[in-house]
């Protein structure tokens, strides 16, 4: 496969590799994202995905919020995939320097990366709204259908929902390291969701690789351009 040689032949000239994917990466793990086919825009719920995961509608709608996040977004048997693993091994190589996801699912941790910047959060850290006692996602699934702290209060998933603010911390990580990166991949993500979507215009090599499964707005940006599955590409790297 000749996308793959090309690819293979950028990583190897590369030392400051970063990674900026979306919910494309965990589809290979059994996890849905929102734009494709069978993602979640596509199912049979009352209110679309972006809708339901809304601040306003986490506190108006709150049992609501819960069957669809726990039913959606809590996959807690899901495996890292090859895209993953790959991207944890360039890691330990010294190649890559920091993955930053907009995805909450937890899985490059899994696959062994250390350094990942979530800019969504994960559905790995909770916190009671009253009180600021942490729970696991564990806690969160086996809760009734909303979960309580034992002092009463709300427990909130540390996800950021729409209309709330990204961290400032996570974000300015993440511009730092992509404006240094010699080599951005980009992966699974429809390049949509602001503002996670413009920190590709922090970086300003020549190296900008974009694997997507359909097209994208940022398409005609990318210095080679893969139309396919991430982990099936990734896979291929040595
Ligand atoms: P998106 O659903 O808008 O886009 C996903 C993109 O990935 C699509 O363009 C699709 O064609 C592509 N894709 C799907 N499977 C792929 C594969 N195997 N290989 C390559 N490309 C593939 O997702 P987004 O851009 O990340 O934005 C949606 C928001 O939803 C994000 O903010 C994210 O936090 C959240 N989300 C997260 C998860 C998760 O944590 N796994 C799942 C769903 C949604
Ligand atoms: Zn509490």
């Amino acid at each position: 496969m000749e996308y793959a040689e090309r690819l293979q032949q950028m990583i190897d000239e590369s030392e400051n590799i970063v990674f900026f994917g979306g919910a494309g990466v965990s589809t290979e793990s059994g996890i849905p994202d929102f734009r494709s086919v069978d993602g979640l825009y596509h199912t049979q719920y009352r209110f679309p995905p972006e809708t339901i995961l809304s601040h306003d509608f986490f506190l108006s709608h709150t049992q609501e919020f819960f069957a669809f996040y726990k039913a959606k977004m809590l996959q807690l048997g899901a495996r890292p995939n090859m895209a993953h693993k790959k991207l944890a091994e360039l890691e330990k190589e010294g190649k890559l320097k920091a993955v930053v996801t907009q995805n909450i699912d937890g899985l490059h941790q899994a696959a062994g990366s250390k350094n990942v910047l979530e800019l969504h959060g994960s559905v790995h850290r909770n916190t009671c709204m009253d009180c600021g006692k942490r729970y696991t996602a564990e806690d969160i699934l086996r809760s009734g259908e909303v979960p309580y702290c034992t002092c009463g209060g709300i427990i909130k998933p540390d996800v950021v929902l729409y209309g709330e603010m990204l961290s400032d911390d996570v974000m300015n990580r993440s511009v730092k390291a992509i404006a240094a990166a010699d080599m951005l991949i980009v992966g699974g993500t429809s390049l949509v969701v602001y503002p996670a979507a413009g920190l590709i215009e922090y970086y300003g090599g020549n190296k900008l690789v974009l694997i997507n499964k359909a097209p994208t707005g940022r398409d005609g940006r990318a210095d080679l351009l893969i139309p396919g599955k991430i982990g099936e590409v990734l896979s291929k790297i040595k």
